[in-house]
């Protein structure tokens, strides 16, 4: 791939001010008119330099002022409603620093509670005579219906503006300090301009999408929006795109990475079979077929892109130790990157126990280990073997001897550029590239890989360890913990057993009536007395967490209340018991993976998901019928569409914002499209925007 960079890299110096004769989206945002050095930097600070940054900056969703529903017809979900407003009151609540402000809207037809926490403020800032528009969602929540913490605007500011957009008004996603406000306004300045937008794709025939000027409607249509049909056809158009580049890299990255060299790393099934043979258990038929294709992959020219899928609990971490031995005993270097430092110690002593008998030199390398620059030191001139770490491995004086394995845990939470870093470094130095290995327990659904990960092979792992017995799961009322839930903690606590008690807030949250980690310790430990109970957290000190973390896996805390940090692969066979507060807050796919911290070992485990709705979701319920992660990805995918699968999970890499693999038309038209234009990969160069922009999804699948 060509190195020039023209779209939105914040690295990219960029032209200051207005130089008009720079095409029309590689201008700075300093150029439009409204955008002085102040909201320059805010933008800045967002990651929007170039116009082309803004323009693709679109709205999260549509306010349709049109629609207004009447307070006899509300139903739950979000809503735009019109009335005036009274009975305003502010109140304490026994929670500290939580204040709540009630009210009553009415229109003609009825009257509903509205209620804003921590915004004292709204007690006075309405005039009970005058109508107002209340946006937000209403609910049913702690015993009632209502509307919770609306967004309210006059209704006559509201109409003179509607007037010029039909009743249809942009959301912008709010980034740090920039209003939606503030967006709408400066895309007004910029309306002009639009006509200067080229096209992106190519003409590869077909599709309506790459007929000339779709791009410049799309933008258009998305900014400025005056119904459902304008939002539909620059979504349209955007999955389009995305998809077309999508596919368009997975099949350029397959090229490119044959062109790669990669170290051979000779296949020696004898010292396969001795580490084989020295487990404590037998693989699984599904880790051996796995670690098989693996070491064939090694054995070739050129670096491997494999995906190692398996549910939770399934055994990966043995199939990257054999792989890692292999490369080792020819060798070289293994480098295995884990999210947090907790799952980092963890894979490190784990691969510590299971290798070292033969003579594998395993270091940790995370932000607080102990004298970095010798084990530095041990990296550069070959000491140690196998380096398990965090970002802290990244960083430019990590210098390896010779990396010939990379290994991603939990592939999804690392960034596309942290990979990226890795990758520079080794064939600066080598001229090789390390082999890739990712592992993720998010199991990505088969119809989404064929689509869109065509360069990836994937090894699955499709068993899990004989002897497991599946987590039973169950929905569980808040109200109903005394009968229905403490009696088995009890049970639990009396066989010795380890229980996981997750809340979705460190602290009392005001604006969110979420169960805090801290107030639940508290609690449980004036329930159950007798039982050790401790709290976890993202924002404790690394060293704290360790801490902690060592204790419950010592088995010295019956109860751990943590917030998700637990989530990705800890490993405590004697927790078998998992309460999740608030569980309606989290995705399935994100339930699914918290859920496989228990039921590690071979005792009964089961997982109560808590939740304040009388109706429970369809993904508790999904949740609660299967314990199959490929199942649940399907149905989530059903369920939210395939950008949020990976929307609250991930971060920096795939993110599909507009196109829904469900969509097989579109995807079809996008993939003959991409395949086409693949075949001749040099006219990539015609198009330098489109380079760019595919090359973000290019990394997000190799090292290259
Ligand atoms: P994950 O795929 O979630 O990363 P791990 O690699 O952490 O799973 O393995 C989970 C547990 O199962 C570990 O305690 C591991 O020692 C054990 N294990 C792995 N493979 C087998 C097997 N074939 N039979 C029995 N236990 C196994
Ligand atoms: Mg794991």
């Amino acid at each position: 791939m060509g190195s020039k960079t023209w779209a939105s890299a914040p690295e990219r110096p960029h032209e200051r001010a207005s130089d008009r004769k720079q095409p029309l989206l590689f201008r700075s945002i300093s150029s439009i008119r409204g955008v002085g050095p102040k909201t320059e930097k805010i933008l800045n600070n967002s990651g929007i330099f170039t116009v082309r940054d803004l323009l693709y900056y679109l709205p999260r969703t549509y306010e349709n002022f049109t629609e207004v529903t009447k307070l006899s017809e509300l139903t739950p979900g979000k809503v735009v409603i019109k009335g005036k407003i009274s009975d305003l009151k502010t109140r304490r609540t026994s929670r500290k620093n939580l204040t709540i402000t009630e009210g009553v809207i009415r229109d003609d037809s009825d009257a509903v509670r509205v209620v804003w926490f921590n915004q004292p403020y709204r007690a006075k800032q309405f005039d009970p005579k005058k109508d107002y528009y209340f946006t937000g969602n209403y609910d049913f929540n702690h015993g009632r219906y209502q509307l919770a913490s609306p967004k309210a605007e006059l209704a006559t500011d509201v109409e003179r503006q509607a007037a010029q957009n039909n009743g249809f008004r942009p959301v912008y996603p709010v980034r740090s300090t920039v209003k939606s406000e503030t967006f709408k306004k400066i895309l007004e300045n910029l309306r002009p301009d639009f006509a200067e937008i080229p096209d992106l794709l190519p003409e590869t025939g077909g599709a309506s999408f790459t007929k000339p000027g779709a791009r410049k409607l799309a933008l258009f249509k998305a900014h400025f929006a005056e119904s459902d049909a304008d939002v539909k056809t620059a979504r349209d158009y955007l999955a389009y795109e995305e998809l077309f580049e999508l596919i368009l890299a997975s099949r350029l990255n397959k090229k490119e990475n044959q062109k790669l060299k990669a170290e051979k790393i000779p296949f020696v099934p004898e010292d396969t079979k001795n580490l084989v043979s020295h487990l404590k258990f037998k693989l699984t038929n599904a880790q051996r077929l796995a670690t098989f294709e693996i070491l064939k992959d090694l054995e070739k020219p050129h670096p491997m892109n494999r995906l190692l899928q398996g549910d939770v609990g399934s055994g990966k971490t043995v199939v990257a130790a054999l792989a890692s031995f292999s490369v080792i005993k020819a060798g070289h270097q293994v480098a295995l990157l884990a999210p947090t430092a907790i799952l980092a110690t963890q894979h490190a002593e784990s691969l510590e126990e299971l290798l070292s008998p033969f003579g594998v030199k395993v270091a940790l390398l995370i932000g607080s280990t102990k004298r970095k620059a010798e084990l530095k030191a041990k990296i550069k001139n070959g000491e140690v073997d196998l380096i398990v770490g965090t970002h802290a491995l990244l960083t430019d004086d990590t210098i390896f001897k010779s990396l010939a394995l990379a290994i991603v845990d939990e592939q999804h939470r690392f960034g596309v550029n942290q990979r990226q870093k890795l990758l520079e470094k080794t064939v600066k130095q080598t001229g090789l590239a390390p082999h890739l290995l990712m592992m993720t327990a998010t199991p990505i659904p088969r119809s989404l890989q064929l689509a869109v990960f065509g360069d990836l092979d994937v090894s699955i792992l499709n068993e899990l360890p004989k002897g497991r017995q599946p987590v039973t799961t169950k929905i569980i009322q808040e109200v109903n913990f005394t009968t229905d839930l403490y009696h088995k903690v009890r049970e639990y606590l009396a066989k010795h057993q380890q229980i996981y008690w997750i809340c979705r807030a460190i602290e009392d949250n005001p604006t969110q009536e979420t169960t805090s980690v801290k107030k639940q310790a508290k609690k449980l430990q004036e329930i159950f007395k007798t039982a050790t109970v401790a709290f976890l957290h993202g924002r404790m000190k690394p060293a704290e967490k360790d801490a902690i973390m060592q204790k419950f896996a010592g088995g010295k805390i019956d109860i751990l209340v943590s917030t998700t940090v637990v989530e990705v692969g800890v490993n405590v066979p004697n927790a078998n018991l998992m309460v999740i507060m608030d569980a309606d807050n989290y995705g399935l796919a994100q339930l699914h993976q918290l859920r496989g911290r228990v039921g590690r070992g071979s005792s009964a485990a089961i997982c109560f998901l808590a939740s304040s709705n009388e109706e429970p979701s369809r993904r508790l319920k999904e949740l609660e019928k299967s314990t199959d992660g490929f199942y649940l990805a399907e149905a989530d995918l059903k369920l939210r569409g395939p950008g949020e699968i990976y929307g609250s999970l991930q971060h920096g890499a795939m993110n599909l914002q507009f196109a829904s693999l469900l969509d097989s038309k579109m995807i079809a038209a996008a993939s003959s499209a991409a395949k086409k234009f693949a075949e001749t990969p040099e006219q990539l160069e015609n198009y330098p925007e489109l380079m760019s922009c595919i090359k973000r999804y290019q990394q997000l699948t190799t090292l290259n």
